[in-house]
């Protein structure tokens, strides 16, 4: 067997995982070895309960002195047993909807329990634990093991059954780079990183293992780029826009002043637009800072000259927004934009009118989703588009666009303070217009970091707001009680129906998340919008764009559980408006470093020093640690948090390049439209 032998000859794989295999797009040894771990998870050394870290995962030793008891409700179930430990100190133990186990867990049976453990009163509670035999849980005990993601019919489990029994093979895998560059880069050896990838001795070897994978990844994404001429060009601009006077009649109708800055950005984009090279621009600018009205002056230069423009944005909730924003602008201020919706879960019908609309050139901006681009959509003449990818990342378009046949200017926008080196790796030959300053009507949001225990307090806060005409946002990690392992964070489900019995009339309570359908999603927004509920719990869904100026509180359940940019984002939903705002970051957590974190948010409101410090406060120690850049699909990389291996891949290049030739350049799909 080597690296290239089918995954079907590895040994504990027959013909229906291979198939399974096959389908997640696994087909030779070398692609397993690919796939690395979603996270890894640390096992806990075993503890007695009088020294259980409350609120965290444990793993307690002791035995079953009572048999399970099960309590049904509606269509679920808990199972109940007592333990207790060497000392005679009891544990709790709750298992949801696996009544199976009622025949498993007998009285006078040993086991580790493995779980999140509360504290209720002077009882200590273990909820959904796994269990081990003591002597299997000595062999990892004080380990670090991966966790797959599943595919269908395809458990992590036997993802790493499989891994187990070909990691040997790593060693097969040639390195391009010397000993000495290795030791000079501060790299590992990358036969010896795949193998650590997966199964690490410990943290400082996942750290290194991670890096140079992540090198690697970065240096064909390079390659890649810098091997297309074509991205890096500036290209001519055949048939340049002509000045109108539509942009000064629009500001002059604005019910606001534009800042200075607003007003500099939108005399770049005119310039490009209107001079001999098409326009490759990248807005930044900190949440709220009013990068939508500019892209909306583009689209009214475009519209004015008889083109077609796009408008992309990274989620069907705010492309809806920005869909409704445009419209009403038309309305109020007679421009000549017609524009269109068109979103990957419209109902079929309405899809079909778009598309035509959008091909015949009737509607001339196009108002959608990116990953609407990905389909075949028609366009008549299009000339510009626009990406608001907030803190997200795409890269350079123009190759995509390219595909289609279509040459049109392209303005990003973005949130994120990304570095101007970076920045030109990643949308080619770009020129950048940094809008630093907010709105003059602006209050700083006014911040707080308190425990779980402040909760009451934190309601009646609200409570006070919404009394005052105001409205406010409550943000939970999960959707519901199913999402496995997670019983100790908030979920938005459980929440909604906890805050309706608490405030009763008083105050009206809905409820938005992911996994609810489109039109349900913006209907919901809308009503919020209109002022018909005061508050509103959701998951991160509302993360990015969301624009409801009359929202004053932002209460963030769990802020641990978020990145900084991610607490920064959520928080840029209030103080939209002229009123003061407030963010109420909550967490139990006792992690020195979350703590720290959360700290610098509330020091400051300031995005770009925010992502700054962000970068910094992440060590080795926090491997599993949250995914920025989202977007841009690298297996392991993240352009922003390792910013500085990717660095260090453009400053070897050149001395690299010959190397590459030849070298096949797998996994990486780069492209987000
Ligand atoms: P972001 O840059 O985060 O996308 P938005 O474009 O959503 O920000 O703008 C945030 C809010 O500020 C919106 O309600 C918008 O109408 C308002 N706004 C934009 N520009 C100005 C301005 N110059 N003065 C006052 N309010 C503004
Ligand atoms: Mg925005």
């Amino acid at each position: 067997m080597n690296l290239k032998s089918d995954i079907s000859s590895v040994k504990g794989v027959g013909a229906k995982t291979a198939e399974a295999f096959y389908k997640a797009n696994i087909k030779t040894v070398e692609d397993l070895i690919r796939r690395f771990p979603r996270t890894y998870e640390k096992f806990e050394n075993i503890v007695c309960v009088k020294d259980i870290l409350v609120n965290e995962r444990n793993a307690v030793f002791a035995c079953l002195y009572t048999d399970a008891k099960i309590i049904r409700y509606s269509n679920k179930s808990v199972v109940t047993v007592y333990a207790k430990d060497v000392n005679g100190d009891v544990l709790e133990v709750k298992f949801f909807n696996a009544p199976y186990l009622l025949k498993t867990l007998k009285k006078g049976s040993f086991y580790v329990f493995r779980g999140f453990v509360k504290k209720i009163g002077e009882k200590y509670s273990m909820s959904q634990p796994k269990m081990y035999k003591k002597e299997d849980y000595l062999k990892i005990e004080g380990k670090i093991g991966p966790i797959y993601s599943q595919a269908k019919d395809l458990s992590g489990n036997k993802i790493e059954k499989t891994v187990k029994e070909v990691i040997d093979l790593t060693r097969y895998i040639d390195d391009y780079l010397f000993d000495s560059e290795i030791d000079d880069l501060k790299l590992y050896p990358l036969a010896e990183s795949f193998r650590s990838i997966h199964f690490p001795k410990d943290d400082n070897e996942l750290y290194f293992a991670r890096r140079r994978l992540v090198f690697e990844e970065f240096l064909d994404f390079y390659h890649m780029i810098r091997s297309d001429e074509a991205l890096s060009l500036r290209i001519e601009n055949d048939k340049p826009f002509i000045e109108v006077a539509d942009l000064r009649l629009f500001e002059e109708k604005l019910p606001y002043k534009l800042t200075n800055a607003q007003k500099e950005t939108i005399k770049d984009i005119v310039n490009d637009m209107t001079g001999p090279y098409l326009m490759n621009r990248l807005i930044q600018g900190d949440v709220g800072s009013g990068k939508t009205v500019v892209a909306i002056m583009a689209l009214l230069l475009c519209a004015a000259n008889n083109a077609q423009g796009a408008l992309m944005a990274p989620t069907e909730v705010l492309a809806v927004q920005h869909f409704v924003n445009v419209k009403k602008f038309c309305e109020e201020c007679g421009l000549c934009i017609k524009p269109v919706l068109l979103t990957g879960k419209m109902p079929a019908k309405a899809k079909k009118e778009a598309l035509s609309l959008i091909k015949s050139g009737e509607c001339n901006v196009v108002i959608g989703t990116h990953a609407l681009f990905e389909e075949g959509v028609e366009f008549n003449d299009l000339k510009l588009a626009i990406t608001d990818e907030q803190h997200r990342f795409g890269v350079n378009q123009r190759e995509a666009f390219r595909d289609k046949g279509l040459m049109p200017h392209l303005l990003v926008m973005s949130a994120t303070p990304i570095p101007r080196t970076l920045a030109m790796v990643m949308y080619g030959n770009v020129d950048i217009s940094i809008m630093n300053e907010l709105p003059k009507n602006r209050i700083p949001i006014k911040n707080a970091v308190v425990a779980g225990s402040y909760m009451k307090k934190s309601l009646e806060f609200i409570e006070k707001e919404v009394a005052a005409g105001h409205q406010a946002y409550v943000i939970c990690p999960m959707i519901d009680e199913s999402e496995e392992d997670n019983f100790n964070l908030k979920n938005v489900t459980s929440f909604t129906e906890e805050l309706k019995e608490y405030y009763g009339e008083r105050v009206r309570v809905t409820c938005l998340h992911g996994k609810m359908k489109a039109d349900e999603k913006n209907r919901i927004m809308e009503n919020f919008k209109a002022g018909n509920f005061d508050v509103l719990v959701s998951t991160t869904v509302i993360e990015v764009g969301v624009d409801v100026p009359n929202a004053t509180v932002m209460l963030i359940e769990n802020a641990e559980r978020f990145g900084l940019s991610q607490l920064h984002q959520l928080r840029g939903r209030v103080g939209r408006g002229d009123a003061q705002s407030y963010c109420i970051l909550m967490s139990d957590s006792k992690n020195e470093e979350t703590i720290k974190r959360l700290k610098v948010l509330n020091e400051t409101n300031d995005g770009f020093l925010i992502a700054k410090k962000d970068i910094e406060l992440r060590g080795p120690g926090e491997l599993n640690g949250l995914r920025q850049s989202g977007e841009l699909s690298f297996a392991l990389g993240d352009i922003l948090n390792d910013s500085d291996v990717l660095m260090s891949v453009i400053d070897n290049y050149e001395n690299l390049k010959e190397r590459l030739i030849g070298r096949e350049v797998r996994a990486i799909d780069f492209r987000t439209i």
